[in-house]
C-alpha cells in the first residue's frame, strides 16, 4: 500500500524579483513501511520535498496524498490534526526545548492528545525513551546530553505519538560519523520492528547505504530511484542494564564523552 503519493508536484518560491523552482514535476510513490532516503546536493530541493510531505508547506501545483488522504482540500485544523497524528518529525538540529528534561520533551507533543491521561502519557514516554536507550537519562536536559543522545530524545519524541510516517531532514548532519551511523541504525531497527515508514534526507553517501529505497534529486527533479537490498544485516544484542534491544551499545560510546 502507498503511504505517500505525489503527483506532478511543483513548488516555486518568490524571493524579491526572483522565482526559484524548488521542485519540478515530482511524481513519487512511497510504500508503507519503507526506509527511504532522499539524496541530493545542497539546494536540490530535499527540505522542500520533506516539508510538502510533512504538510508544513503546500505545493504550487500538483497533488499530494498522505495515508490515502488528498491533502489539497483540507482545512488548516484538519492538516494540523494529520500532522499531529500521522507524522513525526526529526530535525538536523534536534529542536529540543532546552528548559525541558528528556522526558518532558518526549511528553510535549502528547499534551495535545486529550484522550491520553497523565499515567498513559508517562507510560508512552518511558516506553519510547527505553526504545532509544535513554532510560537512565530521563531527567537530563538537552545541554547535559551528547549530540547523539539529543537526537535519540528527538527520535523518542517523534515516535511517542505513534505516527505512521517519520520525516527526518538530514538527521545525522550535526553528528560525527560513528554517532550518525548509530542513529540511522536505530531508525532502521525501529522501521523493521514497528513498520513505521521513515523518509529522511541526506547528502552523506554512507547514510544512503542504509536505505532500502533511494531517491536522487537534483535541481528540483527526481533523477533516479533505486530499490536496494535493505542495507547491512541488523545485529541486535540484548543488554538489560541500559539498553533496549533496538539500541546497540548506545550509551557506552557516548557516555564516556568520546562522541559529542
Ligand atoms: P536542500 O534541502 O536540498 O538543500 P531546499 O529544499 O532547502 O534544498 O531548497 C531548494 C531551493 O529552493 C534552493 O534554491 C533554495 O534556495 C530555495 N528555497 C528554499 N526555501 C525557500 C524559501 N523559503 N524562499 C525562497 N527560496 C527558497
Ligand atoms: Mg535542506
Amino acid at each position: 500500500m502507498s503511504i505517500v503519493h505525489l503527483e506532478n508536484v511543483f513548488k516555486d518560491y518568490t524571493l524579491g524579483e526572483q522565482q526559484v523552482q524548488a521542485l519540478r514535476d515530482v511524481t513519487l510513490n512511497i510504500e508503507d513501511g519503507a526506509f527511504l532516503a532522499i539524496a541530493g546536493p545542497s539546494g536540490s530541493g530535499k527540505s522542500t520535498l520533506l516539508n510538502l510531505i510533512g504538510c508544513i508547506d503546500t505545493p504550487s501545483s500538483g497533488k499530494i496524498f498522505i495515508n490515502g488522504q488528498d491533502i489539497g482540500g483540507k482545512k488548516p485544523d484538519e492538516l494540523s490534526d494529520l500532522r499531529a497524528r500521522t507524522l513525526g518529525f526529526i530535525f538536523q538540529t534536534f529542536n529540543l526545548l532546552p528548559v525541558l528534561s528528556a522526558e518532558e520533551n518526549v511528553e510535549y507533543p502528547l499534551l495535545q492528545f486529550k484522550e491520553l491521561n497523565a499515567t498513559e502519557r508517562r507510560g508512552r514516554v518511558a516506553k519510547y525513551l527505553a526504545i532509544v536507550g535513554l532510560s537512565s537519562f530521563t531527567r537530563h536536559r538537552p545541554s547535559q546530553l551528547s549530540g547523539g543522545q539529543r537526537q535519540r530524545v528527538a527520535i523518542a519524541r517523534a515516535l511517542a505519538t505513534q505516527p505512521k510516517i517519520v520525516l527526518a531532514d538530514e538527521p545525522t548532519a550535526n553528528l560525527d560519523h560513528k554517532t550518525g551511523e548509530g542513529i540511522l541504525q536505530l531508525m532502521k531497527n525501529i522501521n523493521v520492528e514497528f513498520k513505521t515508514t521513515f523518509i529522511f534526507s541526506t547528502h552523506d553517501r554512507r547514510v544512503m547505504e542504509l536505505a532500502d529505497r533511494l531517491v536522487h534529486i537534483e535541481d528540483g527533479r527526481i533523477v533516479t530511484q533505486e530499490v536496494r537490498a535493505g542495507g547491512p544485516a541488523v545485529v541486535i544484542e540484548r543488554s538489560p542494564a541500559t539498553n533496549h534491544p533496538l539500541v546497540q551499545g548506545a550509551n557506552q560510546s557516548e557516555a564516556d564523552g568520546t562522541h559529542i
